[in-house]
């Protein structure tokens, strides 16, 4: 327990500077005045906000060069967002184990590349299932016919992921997917579910490998996407987070999962820089490992696990 609680606040000690805790009050929401950040910054109010059971909590896993995000809705349900590559499998069962987590309410592959659905098909054997979304899109690859093989096996259905299907609806709180638009894409990264989720005033945004067209098509498509928390599209690439996308998602916190010293150089400088010139603040999970929001739908915590 000491441990953990040296580690929260050197992480975040390290992330703001000068504070012991991080909160972000309402005022801070999507859209208005993120100069009002400095103003709270020094409220220790991460434990109160940890222990209490009406929280929304997503963790955006270190699963290297990979995407992999867990969902703990307050209303008791799951959610897992990818599942890495293929050899992540191990540490993802570990960590969502470590969180308690038995079943998995709601399964997504935002895309059928292996850095996405790598893990899919242990994590379905290692845990009770609800529903699994896929796009509809299919690959050869053996990734992919190890995963549709796990679903197969475990008698599960497939929904298919697309924009206007809601995951979760209820007052306060919703899942809802933005994208793909269309049914056919030259790359595959562009048949990403993006998906937005909202508790009472704070939103996150998870954008898979959603490039550019795909932005532009949610853009056009009136779709609300502003959000307090924008998970960077495919690994902080610079054929994705355009500005006028950024722009209308107007996050105060951007997190980028790439692998230390990746092949592809991502996240690109390109991308870093539009991040800064819109005065987001930037979370990489190859600096910072497993990155953890905990909100109360107003207020956000912040806390880092290497
Ligand atoms: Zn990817």
């Amino acid at each position: 327990m000491k441990k953990i609680l040296a580690l929260l606040i050197l992480a975040l000690l390290f992330f703001t500077g000068c504070a012991i805790g991080k909160s972000i009050t309402s005022a801070e929401k999507a859209g208005e005045n993120k100069e009002t950040l400095q103003q709270v910054q020094n409220t220790p109010n991460i434990s109160n906000l940890q222990n209490r059971p009406d929280t929304l909590k997503v963790h955006f896993l270190d699963a290297g060069q990979g995407d992999s995000i867990l969902i703990q809705f307050p209303n008791g349900r799951n959610m897992l967002v990818d599942a890495g590559k293929n050899n992540s499998a191990a540490g993802i069962i570990d960590y969502l184990k470590k969180n308690g987590i038995n079943k998995l309410d709601y399964l997504v592959g935002t895309h059928p590349h292996e850095d996405h659905i790598g893990s899919l098909d242990a994590v379905i054997e290692h845990f009770q299932i609800g529903e699994v979304l896929l796009p509809r899109v299919t690959t050869n690859t053996r990734t992919f016919r190890d995963v549709l093989a796990a679903i197969k096996n475990k008698d599960l259905k497939i929904t298919a992921a697309k924009a206007g299907v809601n995951i979760l609806e209820d007052d306060n709180l919703s899942a809802k997917i933005l994208a793909p638009n269309k049914s056919t894409y030259e790359d595959l990264n562009n048949y990403s579910a993006v998906i937005k989720i909202k508790y009472k005033e704070v939103a996150f945004l998870l954008t898979g490998d959603a490039e550019e067209l795909s932005e532009k098509e949610i853009l056009a498509g009136k779709a609300d996407v502003r959000a307090n928390v924008l998970k960077v599209g495919h690994h902080g690439s610079h054929s994705s987070t355009s500005p006028a996308f950024l722009k209308a998602v107007n996050p105060l916190y951007a997190v980028i999962s790439a692998g230390a010293g990746n092949d592809y150089h991502h996240p690109h400088g390109e991308t870093l820089k539009r991040l800064k010139q819109a005065v987001v603040k930037v979370l990489r999970t190859d600096e910072k490992g497993t990155i953890v929001f905990t909100t109360d739908g107003k207020e956000i915590a912040l806390t880092t696990e290497k």
